[in-house]
């Protein structure tokens, strides 16, 4: 691989050098917000696309808003550098991109407020194939652990600290040998997994957490709704889900940018419809596939050319 490098203080290092003081204001209270990105090698194109990419700078822009830090870059500044770090680091398959608004603040003390203090943007690629083994489908468990409530931390902000809620949900799932894990909401209904947001199949129809649900508003979700309606005529409703419509569902699976589309096919004790991936659910899997490589002409504007 070619010497990886990554955006910090408004330039571009060679990645080992991108680092950051113990004394950073986010390390030390994960005062941050984030994004998650995937760009694609575009088999037609012959080059690197970067998928939904408008949309996930929307998003970082939105969380650091709620969080009320001061981003000194705009979508667009953030989307050009992305795709010169894509090039920089000559990727040529699929690439996670995490990019970082982070408080980088470095004076201890009673300064806990975000107002006032000191702000950057970071950025960096990792190459990265599937997240979870998907093929047959995967056994996930229903967490303990609640979803961060609205009027805690924001579960529609993608704020660091806030992955602690993931970590504890996902640790203990592998921990009692679960691939992933679905987390309630306070109220006890479905919220979404652990990182990814999670569809069932109910008579036909697909049926996702309302957003109202302290769930991440997911990208990923919007664009599956999209092809399921316009590809197979398949509505999707958003509406509270109650833990049992989990164990009735006909089909479930995870969509998100790193999971992709992930077919569930046993929740706790008990397997979902026949314990095979289900058909809509296979579908909607090899439409994204081709959706995030450009294979699908209609949704071009979906996918940034490098
Ligand atoms: N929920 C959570 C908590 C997540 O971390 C993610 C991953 N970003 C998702 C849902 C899926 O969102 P998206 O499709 O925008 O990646």
């Amino acid at each position: 691989m070619s010497e990886q490098y990554a955006y910090l203080r408004g330039g571009f290092l060679p990645l080992n050098d991108a680092t950051i003081s113990v004394r950073t204001h986010a390390f030390l209270y994960g005062t941050a917000v984030f994004e998650g990105i995937k760009a694609y090698w575009l088999p037609e194109a012959g080059r690197m696309g970067v998928f939904r990419m408008a949309e996930h700078y929307k998003r970082l822009l939105q969380s650091a808003h709620i969080l009320g830090l001061q981003p000194t870059l705009t979508a667009e500044q953030m989307g050009d550098l992305t795709v010169d770090l894509i090039k920089r680091n000559q990727c040529q398959g699929a690439t996670y991109i995490r990019p970082i608004i982070y408080k980088s603040d470095l004076r201890i003390g009673p300064i806990l407020t975000v107002d006032g203090t000191q702000d950057d943007f970071c950025l960096f690629t990792v190459p990265m194939d599937g997240y979870l083994d998907v093929e047959k489908g995967i056994h996930v468990g229903v967490s303990s652990w609640r979803r961060l409530d609205d009027n805690a931390i924001p579960a529609r902000a993608k704020v660091n600290g806030a992955y602690v809620n993931t970590a504890l949900a996902k640790t203990d799932g592998h921990k009692s040998g679960f691939a992933d894990m679905i987390v309630l909401t306070n109220q006890g209904h479905v919220a979404e997994g652990s990182a990814m947001n999670l569809f069932l199949v109910r008579d036909g129809q697909l049926v996702t957490s309302a957003i109202t649900e302290n769930i991440l508003e997911g990208i990923t979700r919007s664009t599956i709704a999209e092809l399921a309606e316009k590809e197979l005529g398949i509505k999707t409703i958003s509406r509270p889900i109650d833990r049992t419509e989990l164990y009735i569902a006909d089909e479930a699976f995870f969509v998100g940018t790193a999971t992709e589309v992930a077919p569930i096919v046993k929740i706790e004790h008990r397997t979902v419809g026949d314990g095979n991936v289900g058909s809509i659910t296979q579908k909607l899997k090899d439409l994204y596939s081709k959706a995030t490589h450009g294979l699908l002409p209609k949704y071009g504007d979906w996918i940034t050319q490098v």
